[in-house]
């Protein structure tokens, strides 16, 4: 059976290392709140870099049995793990709304969301093919074989604090490579709870490792893992800068990087869309997670003939959002992760103002619920010397830039150093096979706000970084291949 937890015994503040639950070396701590009103909700493990290497010990440790276990040995491990998380679906939920923020529909989204990768590993755990390549010489044969890479790091972000280390450890799993992990410090419970239904899968210990840290004392204890040779790679979601930096200081050993980094999407509205469709694509995307997501539309480009009728229908919804804390059902746009991001949000809305945006609605602080919502905005008028054009808003903000044709559009839709996600709405065949294939970024949605899937293979161009997470490509970043060549045959 299947077994369930009570939402409190998912509740874990220590560290998991060596298949136990340990406090951090020197008994440090830091508090988790809940961002809708600031209460403690636990004290976890403040590790530093004593927990790292222990961390990296006990990987080491546990790396040699199991990359040789069978891959279909790992399989049902990891297909118990996603039988798990889908038993515990409400209270995980629940966890992730109550430390991240999100509304609760959005929270128990998201864990089936992350399961999904679970279980499309497990089932890409059993398919991992080799090659015998064609004869070359007489008597001589080479093949290439695929080997896990070895330790995995694995550093995440608190946007999805489910899904984004549950699609980094199912593949490193899967394929035999033992994991270190840190989540980002405002979001570790839920990072820890996953570990705990790991544990209870089945995972033998040393195989999964899990520190929480301060974000002081977790650049320390990352940087422990960036300069050991054991580590043999690094994934990571997360900003630019810091994925920059992971690149930089992990070159001494040369580990192999995926790097998930930020976005700048366009989403751009051609004259011949259909408005409905267009208006329902940028909600759906915009919108989730309170404009907190790496694939969220940064710039709406709207063609002239269109754009006032656009602005109006996209107002009328976004006017019509409930805001509030994610414990009450009825929420859809809850409070921002903390004081930074509301005060990032902010500056960019009073810059574009200061430049020419014009407020449709919104534009404004929420303090009557708290000190880290915003309302749902949106600005018209936008332009390129605004500070949100060059930067990620992480925000329910969306500024609408007005162009006047195709050209202009992938051009402006262009013009940053990212390129992750971008989206288009148009009814004209041949505009869509053009403009999908000049758009620089590693996914493209058209005429569809909802994109990601365990399936499609997730992940950025440009400073949006490199590698692919899902799909049946997102075991690679996890192989390293190895050619075999046998001689003396004849
Ligand atoms: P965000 O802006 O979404 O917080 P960050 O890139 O700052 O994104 O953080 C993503 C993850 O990277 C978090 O787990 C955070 O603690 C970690 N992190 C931040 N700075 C560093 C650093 N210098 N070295 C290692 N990890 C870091």
């Amino acid at each position: 059976m299947t077994r369930t937890f009570a939402p409190e015994e998912l509740i874990r503040t220590e560290n998991f290392i060596g298949g136990r639950w340990v406090p951090a070396s020197d008994g440090a701590r830091f508090a988790v709140t809940d961002p809708a009103d600031g209460k403690l909700i636990a004290e976890v493990a403040d590790s530093h870099v004593a927990d790292a290497r222990a961390a990296t010990d006990a990987a080491a440790a546990a790396l040699p049995a199991w990359r040789e276990t069978l891959p279909k040995e790992r399989a049902e491990i990891l297909r118990r793990w996603h039988a798990l998380i889908v038993a515990n679906q409400d209270a995980l939920g629940a966890l992730i709304s109550r430390e991240q923020g999100k509304p609760l529909s959005e929270g128990r989204g998201e864990v089936a969301y992350g399961a999904s990768y679970v279980a499309w590993f497990a089932e890409e755990a059993t398919r991992v093919y080799g090659d015998l390549i064609p004869q070359q010489h007489r008597g001589k044969r080479m093949s290439a074989i695929k080997e896990p890479i070895g330790i995995v790091a694995a550093i995440t972000p608190w946007n999805f604090p489910l899904a984004m280390i549950a699609r980094k450890i199912a593949p490193a799993l899967a394929v035999g490579c033992t994991v270190i992990g840190k989540p980002a410090e405002d979001t570790p419970l839920t990072a820890s709870a996953l570990v705990l239904l790991a544990q209870e899968a089945g995972v033998p210990p040393g195989v999964l490792n899990l520190i929480t840290a301060s974000r002081g004392r977790g650049i320390d204890a990352v940087g422990d893992w960036l300069q050991d040779g054991r580590v043999r790679k690094i994934t990571f979601t997360g900003s630019t800068a810091v994925g920059k930096h992971l690149a930089r200081e992990s070159a001494g050993t040369l580990k192999k990087l995926s790097l998930e980094l930020g976005g700048n999407a366009p989403f751009i509205v051609f004259d011949d869309a259909d408005l409905d469709a267009a208006v329902a694509g940028l909600l759906v995307s915009k919108f989730r997670n309170g404009g907190q997501t790496c694939v969220c539309p940064n710039r709406v480009f709207v063609q002239a003939g269109v754009y006032e009728r656009f602005t109006a229908l996209l107002a009328e919804r976004v006017s019509a959002m409930k805001v509030g804390p994610a414990s009450d059902a009825s929420t859809q746009i809850g409070p921002m992760i903390n004081s930074k991001a509301v005060d990032k949000i902010a500056r960019h809305v009073d810059d574009a103002l200061t430049h020419g945006a014009r407020v449709v609605t919104g534009g404004k602080r929420l303090p009557e619920l708290g000190p880290n919502f915003y309302a749902p905005t949106v600005l018209a008028d936008a332009n390129s010397s605004m500070l949100l054009c060059g930067e990620e808003t992480f925000g329910p903000v969306v500024p609408l830039f007005r162009f006047e044709d195709e050209r202009q559009a992938i051009e402006e839709a262009n013009a940053t150093p990212y390129g992750l996600a971008s989206y288009f709405y148009s009814n004209d065949m041949k505009r869509i096979e053009r403009v999908s294939r000049a758009l620089e970024t590693g996914l493209v949605g058209i005429n569809e706000g909802a994109i990601s899937s365990e399936a499609a293979p997730f992940g950025g161009v440009k400073e949006s970084g490199y590698g692919r997470e899902g799909s049946k490509y997102g075991l690679d970043d996890y192989l390293s291949i190895k050619y075999l060549c046998q001689g003396n045959l004849v």
